[in-house]
């Protein structure tokens, strides 16, 4: 896979990544300048600007949003103060008593936030397995509001057939609003909005940033209606991202094509040692012969850089946790180096133990992200910590 394979654009997608368009500057600074200001005044007290006040509009901001757009192939796109916030200003579009079908392997925040909406909206959230869609069909109902779903889910790397997920709602529940968050792919491996998705959200903290110094998120639509209550929740709950937090997204944007090339074909790399071993592993097309193949390369143009791993040892699977040397032990992925983690103790905990085992989340699954380092040293670091776990 190259990054160029993306088609629609007036350049390859590494042309339109590096070259931020929407940089309007008056001084024609070629790295967008950081608007650092809560306001900015009128000429008269009747001839408002196109910015006032920075929660409402930001230049910084403004500009990210137009390069986003375009490489999500939106005509809209907002971002928010992380990618939580980008999911929360979508689920308030929701009313009370709102039926949700989501996926029952969603990231733990995400989770957490509609059980939140359980108890404090009366939302009806059935998490179903979606790489059924036969389960996913029994879920729909005619008065189903929002489907919500990720491909490949995270931590266990499910791959659920996103094209299907459009035709079916919209045949037995053509009012709800049909949502993909596309974090684990990026705009660089996936364009969910081409399918008909009507919102589609990612993190920007993890691939779009990838240095793990800035949080955010964005919400992407073709739709104006949306746009239109989307704009109006983050502008009147106080959720857009900050100047300073959009200049260092579009720095980051600028080598997102080359990043996750390079974390991919590690990430492949490690996958293919990993299983060797003879480790149950989890990454979307290890294995050419199963049918989740053949799914997975109908919407996404690569597998990306993260993989679950499981060891049947909680055990065996903290040694290699704690025996890796390049691999930190943190939640997150996406950024420029490797990392490990559990996710039942860690990016996971939220969800209750129970709730885990009914979904099949195992304590001794590993998590690992991979980053832009050289594959060999991460092989021979992983080669190392499973000696230790007495894997090897
Ligand atoms: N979606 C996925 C798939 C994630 O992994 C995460 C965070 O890990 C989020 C959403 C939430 O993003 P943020 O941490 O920027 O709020």
């Amino acid at each position: 896979m190259t990054v160029n394979d993306m088609p629609e654009h007036k350049f390859s997608l590494s042309t339109e990544l590096v070259h931020v368009t929407t940089n309007k500057d008056q001084y024609k600074a070629s790295s967008v300048p950081i608007y650092q200001s809560a306001t900015f005044q009128q000429e008269t007290l009747d001839s408002p600007g196109e910015f006032d006040y920075t929660r409402s509009g930001n230049p910084t901001r403004t500009t990210l949003q137009g390069h986003l757009a375009k490489l999500m192939k939106a005509k809209h796109a907002f971002v928010t103060s992380n990618g939580m916030s980008a999911l929360d200003m979508i689920v308030c579009m929701l009313e009370s008593n709102s039926h949700v079908v989501a996926g029952d392997d969603l990231y733990g925040g995400s989770d957490r936030l509609l059980t939140h909406c359980k108890k404090l909206y009366g939302f009806e959230v059935s998490n179903i397995d979606t790489t059924s869609i036969t389960a996913f069909e029994a879920a729909l109902r005619p008065d189903t509001a929002m489907v919500l779903v990720e491909s490949p889910t995270n931590p266990m790397i499910k791959i659920c057939d996103v094209k299907e997920v459009i035709r079916i709602t919209r045949q037995k529940s053509p009012k709800a609003i049909i949502v993909i968050d596309n974090t684990m792919l990026s705009p660089i491996l996936c364009n969910p909005l081409d399918f008909g998705y009507d919102i589609e959200y990612e993190s920007c903290t993890k691939y779009l940033s990838g240095h793990h110094d800035v949080m955010g998120g964005v919400i992407a639509t073709n739709s104006d209606e949306l746009a239109k209550r989307i704009y109006f929740n983050i502008n009147s709950r106080g959720a857009a991202l900050a100047p300073f937090e959009s200049f260092l997204l579009l720095r980051g944007i600028k080598t997102m094509g080359l990043r996750v090339e390079r974390a991919q074909a590690n990430a492949i790399a490690v996958a293919k040692f990993l299983k060797s071993k003879g480790l149950k592993v989890n990454f979307p097309g290890l294995d050419p012969e199963d049918p989740s193949t053949a799914v997975f390369n109908s919407f996404a143009r690569g597998p990306g850089a993260v993989m679950s791993v499981q060891t049947g040892s909680v055990e065996k699977s903290r040694a290699i946790c704690d025996n890796t040397k390049l691999f930190e032990i943190s939640v997150s992925f996406g950024s420029v180096n490797s990392l490990i983690s559990m996710p039942a103790y860690m990016s996971h905990a939220s969800i209750a133990k129970e709730v885990r085992e009914e979904r099949g989340l195992k304590e001794d699954l590993i998590r690992i992200c991979i980053g832009i380092e050289d594959a060999d040293d991460l092989i021979a670091d992983l080669d190392n910590a499973l000696k230790v776990a007495k894997l090897n």
